[in-house]
């Protein structure tokens, strides 16, 4: 009888807290419902897409053809305009911007676009707009990255790993892009010799264990000089694997196919880093790309950078996390955003980031949560930034704060030696 109290008693107590716990997410579920979500979008997409198959004269086949789209990235007024609304005054800043950065959208990206929205996320990252221009500020190297440069195209700023830029080139050129002084006016990969200086640096360097391949975007290199950099990489004993860092995931998911795939199947271990920044980019397309690599054994990453009027919400970013779990990315980095030149409007403050972070931990499962990131600058480091939960410490405890905000006394004593511990000492 006695026993059977307590069970009633536990329940009692368990149901209390899962109304409690309840109660803390009904908030987000409502704010959910408004979030535009690119898997519950393809109505609308594929509408878009046959609008634009029709102005090119173009098939299905040639939809799912990544070089068609490269072919086709729109980037001039008279054909955008065709496809999403632009007033005088869009196209007057369009072409006012287009003298100091270029643009250019792959036909795919430009189908996520609600052509009615001036705010549509996708269109605003993707689409130039005046106040790249309004003031002129920020950095062009913010990260300094031409003096972190050994030799060929190689950035090393950590003692066992380093990258090689590889290309230019990207499907299309974002407006928030933070390497933007490197897209020029033409798309350039880097000549062999450049990239075989940067290939016998890591030879000679045996610390090097991790090697990062970007650009511009790797992916827009043809397939087999991707190989010719992977086959000598893996070639060199010290390197343990090799990571690429694309957007082409998200803005050309089509150069994601068999043969890219089965190339890179051949140089294992190999990461691949993406960069979603909105929920509405998580598409059906996205979707089939990133499973087509996640079968292939490569696991995949997702480092988002952090936007004014893009994704700088709380459950924006919540969101943006369950939707990439769900297309089988992991949620891995989130860029506070540099100041670079041309995307002030861009930038939010630290606050912001704190605050998504202080939503995330606890309301959401770790899998969810990546570490949120400031980019020390000149080039001096990740550095990771994150709500306080060490309030203090004394000689043998500490206080914590709890994701709920209860302050909590934590016991915290001194490592005793180990082998003294079970007595061999
Ligand atoms: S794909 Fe990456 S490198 Fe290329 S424009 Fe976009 S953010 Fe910049």
């Amino acid at each position: 009888m006695t026993e059977n109290r307590e069970l009633c008693k536990k329940r009692e107590i368990s149901l209390e807290r899962a109304d409690e716990l309840k109660s803390k997410i009904t908030d987000y579920l409502e704010a959910r419902e408004n979030i535009p979500k690119g898997l519950f979008m393809d109505d609308q997409f594929k509408k878009s897409k046959q609008k634009i198959l029709q102005l090119f004269g173009a098939s299905e086949e040639d939809w799912k053809d990544y070089k068609w789209h490269l072919k086709n990235r729109i980037k001039d007024i008279e054909t955008l305009e065709k496809i999403i609304n632009l007033t005088d005054r869009d196209k007057k800043h369009i072409r006012e911007v287009s003298k100091k950065h270029r643009w250019a959208i792959s036909p795919y990206y430009a189908s996520l676009i609600n052509p009615n929205d001036i705010y549509d996320p996708i269109r605003l990252l993707s689409v130039p707009t005046g106040a790249e221009i309004v003031e002129i500020c920020g950095e062009r190297d913010p990260m300094s990255e031409e003096y972190t440069n050994p030799t060929g195209s190689i950035t090393r700023r950590y003692p066992d790993r380093l990258i090689i830029n590889v290309t230019n080139e990207c499907a299309m050129y974002c407006r928030h892009c933070q390497r933007r002084r490197n897209i020029g006016n033409k798309d350039e990969h880097r000549p062999t010799q450049i990239i075989q200086q940067s290939i016998d640096y890591i030879r000679d360097n045996p610390e090097i264990r991790d090697v990062l391949i970007t650009g511009g975007d790797p992916l827009s290199l043809p397939t087999n000089r991707l190989e010719f950099i992977l086959k000598q990489l893996k070639s060199i004993p010290h390197v343990e694997y090799v990571r690429i860092g694309s957007r082409t995931l998200v803005t050309l998911p089509q150069r994601i196919n068999d043969e890219l795939v089965d190339m890179l199947k051949k140089y294992h271990p190999i990461y691949i880093n993406t960069h979603f920044n909105h929920p509405q980019e998580v598409t059906r397309e996205a979707k089939e790309a990133c499973e087509k690599l996640a079968n292939a054994g490569i696991p995949l990453g997702n480092q988002a950078v952090l936007l004014n009027g893009i994704n700088n919400h709380k459950y924006v970013m919540r969101c943006l996390n369950h939707e990439l779990l769900k297309i089988r990315v992991r949620p891995y980095y989130i860029f506070h955003s540099k100041h670079v030149e041309g995307t002030k409007h861009f930038n939010t403050s630290i606050d912001d980031g704190i605050e998504i972070m202080e939503y995330l931990r606890g309301y959401t499962s770790g899998m969810a949560i990546p570490t949120y990131i400031v980019n020390a600058p000149k080039g001096q480091g990740k550095t990771p930034i994150l709500p306080q939960y060490l309030i203090s410490r004394g000689k043998d405890y500490i206080m914590i704060r709890t994701w709920e905000g209860k302050i909590i006394k934590y016991e915290n004593h001194e490592t005793k030696d180990f082998k003294e511990l079970i007595g061999y000492n």
